[in-house]
């Protein structure tokens, strides 16, 4: 058997989070070969959590209107010796010749970790490239979107969002937090139903109902209202399926994401038959060697589950998995499955809401239910006889301490019993 070329090039695409992690991980191992990290936007990596939440703060409040970058250039290039392409967009990858397209150039890689993440989806009809632009409707995925977003809460906006997802709720918090009024559209009958599940999204919902956003839970859009000026479209309300039109001068579309990989189309890198994800193995393999893959972008295999892949859209995934994909693209005789328990936060109002592990269970129980009371709440997720997943808002010394039994596959009656006595001792104390 021959051994295998040592690595001498690594190319990282995409470069947010998963990408950032992967080069800075290649240097922590002492890696003193050519890094090259290639991204579409043309601001240096930023943290993208605080454009639904501090950012869109009044001016004066701690981060707002403020791009939280990671790094400078100036640092990743010189004391992380990265080779930094911003704005360049790899177009197509060939994996005979180790060679990563950029339109016409070619940019050459021992080993290749893909992060190009994901981008949000339009509603039909308001995809600007394809239907033209219309004012005031938006994504928010990048730091020009919150820009706009922002700009928007500044003139006073009437603000509607469609999708009660993270953005949706993040969105209408900051929005509220500034007395704007808002509605948020939801198709599902309760909201962040995919990655909690139903059994306690009226939770959610209450908390949005209390704040004052208006919530229409199960209700579909049939399309925007517009008019034009001076041949610019801008928006002036949401069409509901009903016929109801909602008035609004900002419209923020937070209805889910793709992966993004139409560059690895055809290329032999294996994608999801459901999503178009890159398919990794726990070690964040792809079927092709020395191609890697993380964070958004990656259906990984945990083998905490059993093996089963799920492709995670949260930060804590995309910074762990886009190192280790790193360290093994460079060695990978010495790859190990990367055994994590997913977690995920998201600030509503003046909630905290933290998930740990996995929503698919057999049984969602509900143990803590003191939201109404001005305490927090716990539910648990189980599998067989284990604790699975914890969802709890407000009471965020229980998330590590559950997150270990979830680990360790922690007796389900004890993880109930310790949620129980915690939250009585925290509700004793207050
Ligand atoms: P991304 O951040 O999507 O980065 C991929 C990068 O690759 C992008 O810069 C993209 O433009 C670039 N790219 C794509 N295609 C190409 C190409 N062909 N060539 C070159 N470059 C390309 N998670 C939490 O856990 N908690 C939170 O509170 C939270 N808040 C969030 C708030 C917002 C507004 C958003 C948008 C996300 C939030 N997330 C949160 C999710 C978290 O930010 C993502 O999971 C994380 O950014 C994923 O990192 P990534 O590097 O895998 O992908
Ligand atoms: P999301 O969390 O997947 O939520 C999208 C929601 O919109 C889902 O409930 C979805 O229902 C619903 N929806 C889809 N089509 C709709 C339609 N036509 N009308 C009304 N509702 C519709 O995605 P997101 O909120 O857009 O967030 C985008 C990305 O940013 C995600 O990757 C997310 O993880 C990330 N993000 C994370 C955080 C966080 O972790 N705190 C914060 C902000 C953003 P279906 O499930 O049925 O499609």
């Amino acid at each position: 058997m021959s051994t295998p070329t040592p690595v001498r090039r690594l190319v990282v695409v995409g470069a947010s989070l998963a990408g950032l992690r992967a080069v800075e991980a290649a240097r922590r191992t002492g890696f003193d070969g050519e890094v090259v990290l290639i991204g579409d936007e043309v601001h240096p990596p930023y943290d993208r959590p605080p454009l639904s939440k501090a950012f869109l703060g009044v001016e004066g409040e701690r981060g707002a209107g403020e791009a939280a970058h990671f790094r400078t250039e100036e640092v990743l290039r010189t004391e992380l010796g990265v080779d930094l392409r911003l704005g360049v967009r790899a177009t197509g990858l060939d994996t005979g010749a180790r060679e990563v397209l950029l339109g016409e150039d070619r940019v050459p890689y021992d080993a290749l970790v893909v992060a190009t993440g994901s981008r949000p989806r339009w509603l039909p009809g308001t995809d600007p490239a394809v239907d033209g632009p219309v004012e005031g409707v938006t994504q928010l995925r990048t730091l020009d979107d919150a820009r706009t977003v922002r700009d928007a809460f500044e003139a006073g906006a009437r603000v509607v969002v469609v999708g009660a997802g993270f953005i949706g709720s993040e969105v209408a918090s900051a929005a509220r937090k500034r007395d704007l009024p808002v509605t948020v559209v939801e198709a599902l009958d309760l909201p962040l139903t995919r990655s909690i599940g139903p059994d306690v999204g009226a939770a959610c919902a209450e908390i949005h109902r209390a704040a004052g956003t208006d919530l229409r839970l199960g209700t579909g859009v049939a399309g925007l209202a517009t008019e034009e000026h001076d041949g610019r479209r801008r928006v002036t309300g949401v069409r509901l399926d009903d016929g109801e039109v909602l008035p609004a001068d900002l419209v923020v579309l937070g209805i889910g994401v793709r992966p993004a990989t139409e560059w690895l189309e055809g290329s032999g890198v294996a994608l999801h038959e459901a999503d178009g994800g890159v398919v990794v193995d726990a070690t964040m393999a792809t079927n092709v060697p020395g191609v890697w893959a993380a964070g958004d972008v990656a259906h990984v295999a945990n083998p905490l589950y059993d093996g089963e892949h799920h492709r995670l859209e949260h930060w804590t995934n995309a910074a762990d998995h886009g190192a280790a994909a790193a360290r093994h693209a460079l060695d990978p005789a010495a790859a190990q499955p990367v055994v994590t328990v997913p977690y995920f936060w998201s600030d509503w109002y003046d909630h905290r809401l933290q998930f740990v592990g996995t929503p698919r269970a057999d049984e969602v129980r509900v143990v803590v239910d003191d939201l109404a009371d001005g305490g927090g709440l716990v539910a648990l997720y189980r599998r067989g006889d284990v604790v699975a997943g914890a969802f709890v808002i407000d009471l965020p010394r229980q998330v590590m301490k559950l997150r270990k039994r979830i680990a360790d596959r922690g007796p389900w009656d004890e993880a109930v019993e310790f949620a129980t006595t915690t939250a009585a001792a925290a509700r004793a104390r207050a």
